[in-house]
């Protein structure tokens, strides 16, 4: 996620996006929570709302629907971003206020499931996560339906295919990650079954509040073949050490839903400027690196995405690059087998990695290669000046990319349309489809072969009004 923010200089645009997102209490929530990931003060109420609507969804089954459908959906309404702030509480207040009968739901579902721990999520997005599947489903029951009308009652021909599907459902299991493949197994998402003979691993970034292994549950709830995540706040350069417990819970998650770690792209919190001219920002940023590539190790996880600097004008580009290079040196000879991942950004300010050439620059740096990356951010990669919009673009783009980076170094795609035009070197990120890239570009993005294996992250808060965008 993105949007700017790079400790220092940029620090103050990411605030001024976070107000206009939402309010400054949401933020204090979710900061909180991130630092808290073993509170389950989640547990409060809301998850099985959603159950008994995805019963209602499980509607007709794995027919065909591309990839384009899991991306619009995702980021549809299951996508909520809490990159940049706490949108997960607001979005769980609208939720709450968009699903009337959710007590009714709730008090229900709690008779018949023993649900011990309170470690499944019942946080916000899955609402929206619901009410999103509810309308899908409707789509697919009602061709040409309008799809705000609401869900359909359950009949017997829902029920029997939901048994049908639990059947299915027979890998052992901890009761936790069980209930959430039976309760994905009963929605049924038709992208879902389609997802899994594609290779596109489409996923969103998602929610770590209530601990970490929530975003496995979080992404796997949404059909997700792939997500992101922080590891810790991303706002602060302290953080709480990550217990064993927790991470062995995570890497368990992940591995009973079927993420493998190859599509699971951590971000770096935003504060970390690794070409920082600051001195102290500088040392701060070199020892998170080490200290969040130690994390990722101990969760299993083998990528991690980082914005590759600043040299906030105080600085030659060339010096930043080196320093950056430096720094992921330096992590890498303190933990083994993390892959870093450059972001590209959007040439704002005086931010790197913008132009490829200025990640080759950095990966020139790199002794070991074969542990650095790149991700491919769409929003920025248009603001820098690559028109995704038109339609050579994106090949134009990736040849582009291919002579001066190398494809072989491509490891994830960011997924954000541009509230900036083509080459505003603005930070901006749109819903997809409703930027300047526009459905189209997108339609090539999620057809590109050069983008299959790796994971596609949606990034950008979703609109109900780009549900259908790129069918
Ligand atoms: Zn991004
Ligand atoms: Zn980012």
């Amino acid at each position: 996620m993105s949007m700017d923010a790079h400790g220092e200089e940029e620090g103050s645009t990411a605030q001024q996006l976070k107000k206009n997102l939402r309010s400054g209490n949401t933020v204090k929530r979710r900061a909180k929570k991130d630092e808290n990931p073993g509170s389950d003060d989640k547990l409060k109420s809301e998850p099985y709302s959603n159950r008994k609507t995805k019963k209602r969804e499980t509607a007709s089954n794995s027919q065909a629907q591309n990839t384009e459908d899991l991306a619009t959906e995702m980021k549809a309404d299951r996508f909520h971003p809490q990159s940049t702030d706490g949108k997960d509480g607001s979005i769980s207040q609208v939720q709450k206020k968009q699903v009337p009968d959710e007590d009714k739901v709730k008090r229900r579902r709690r008779k018949d499931d023993n649900v011990s721990s309170g470690e499944i999520s019942k946080s916000a997005p899955d609402k929206k996560q619901k009410s999103k599947k509810r309308e899908t489903t409707k789509k697919a029951q009602k061709t040409n339906t309008d799809t705000t009308t609401d869900v359909k009652p359950e009949t017997d021909e829902f029920r029997n295919q939901t048994s049908e599907r639990k059947k299915i459902v027979n890998k052992p299991q901890n009761d936790t990650t069980k209930k959430v493949e039976e309760e994905v197994a009963e929605a049924a998402p038709k992208h879902l079954h389609l997802s899994l003979s594609s290779h596109k691993y489409v996923g969103a970034h998602v929610s770590i509040q209530g601990g970490l292994w929530n975003a496995a549950i979080e992404a796997k709830r949404m059909g997700a073949r792939a997500f992101g995540l922080f590891l810790r706040s991303q706002r602060t350069w302290n953080s709480k050490l990550l217990e064993d417990e927790a991470a062995e819970k995570f890497r368990r998650t992940c591995d009973e839903l079927g993420f493998e770690s190859r599509y699971i792209l951590p971000h770096s919190p935003y504060l970390m400027n690794l070409g920082s001219p600051k001195p102290d920002v500088f040392q701060k940023s070199r020892a998170m690196l080490v200290e969040e590539l130690n994390r990722c190790q101990k969760l299993g996880l083998t990528l991690y995405n980082i914005h590759p600097g600043s040299h906030i004008g105080e600085m030659p580009v060339g010096k930043c690059l080196e320093l950056i290079a430096d720094g992921i040196n330096h992590a890498h000879s303190q933990v083994p087998g993390v892959t870093v991942v450059l972001e590209n950004m959007s040439c704002q300010g005086s931010t790197v990695g913008g132009r490829f050439e200025e990640l080759r620059g950095i990966i020139d740096h790199i002794k070991d290669k074969s542990r650095i990356g790149v991700c491919l951010d769409t929003c920025h990669a248009f603001a820098a000046g690559h028109n995704l919009s038109e339609k050579t673009g994106l090949q134009r783009m990736l040849d582009e990319f291919n002579k001066i980076v190398g494809l072989s170094y491509l490891k994830a795609v960011h997924l954000n349309d541009s509230k900036g035009k083509v080459g505003c070197r603005l930070d901006r990120h749109e819903n997809i489809g409703r930027g300047h890239i526009g459905v189209e570009g997108f339609r090539k993005v999620m057809n590109e072969p050069r983008f299959n294996e790796i994971p596609m992250i949606l990034e950008t808060p979703a609109s109900t009004t780009s549900r259908h965008a790129l069918h």
